[in-house]
């Protein structure tokens, strides 16, 4: 059965943030070599509108997290596929896709920690306050939306939707 979606953000719309977005983030180089590293499978869209934005080099890399819980939430989160480039003495950016409860992004800024890196820094496309749990400062926000399950531009309903190039809310979740 086909969920109903309410378009939320146009493609025009987020080509546009993600330009600025990767304007910021060129501007703000600490100085240390970049990489972005970007959280499987939700952000790949974002990450590679993102990366061809930011106009100083850079390196790329994915982690994947899995969280067993429900469909729409986080529960436990294990880490299934760890970053692979070195980050020692680096400037780390977390690309995410949405923030929720902030859990996932916590956890893995831990894991990146144990590499040494010499700044983090967080960027997501959306940040959803609704439910969050921790208080976290977010770099680079892409939009600011206040509740509702989400879908489109990489993110899914069940791995459904991921490819449709605009935001969706999905109706009656
Ligand atoms: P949290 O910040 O709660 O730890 O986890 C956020 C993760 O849960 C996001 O990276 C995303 O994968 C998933 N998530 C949270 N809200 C939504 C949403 O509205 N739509 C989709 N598709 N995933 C979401
Ligand atoms: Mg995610
Ligand atoms: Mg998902």
């Amino acid at each position: 059965m086909m969920a109903e979606l309410r378009l939320l953000i146009s493609p025009e719309e987020i080509a546009t943030r993600v330009a600025e977005l990767g304007e910021e983030i060129s501007r703000d180089h600490s100085g240390h070599p970049l990489v972005l590293v970007g959280i499987l499978k939700g952000a790949f869209i974002f990450m590679a509108d993102l990366c061809r934005a930011i106009k100083i080099p850079h390196e790329i890399d994915f982690v994947r997290l899995a969280s067993y819980g429900s469909g729409t939430t986080s529960g436990e989160i294990t880490i299934t596929k760890d970053i692979e480039l070195p980050v020692a003495g680096k400037e780390v950016i977390v690309v995410e896709d949405i923030i929720d409860t902030g859990r996932t992004l916590l956890y893995l800024e831990d894991v990146i920690k144990l590499h040494r890196p010499a700044v983090v820094k967080r960027c997501c496309l959306i940040d959803k306050p609704e439910r969050r749990q921790v208080d976290i400062f977010i770099d680079y926000v892409g939009f600011h939306v206040p509740r509702g399950f989400l879908v489109g531009y990489g993110l899914d309903y069940a791995e459904r939707y991921r490819h449709l190039p605009g935001i969706y809310e999905v109706l009656g979740v």
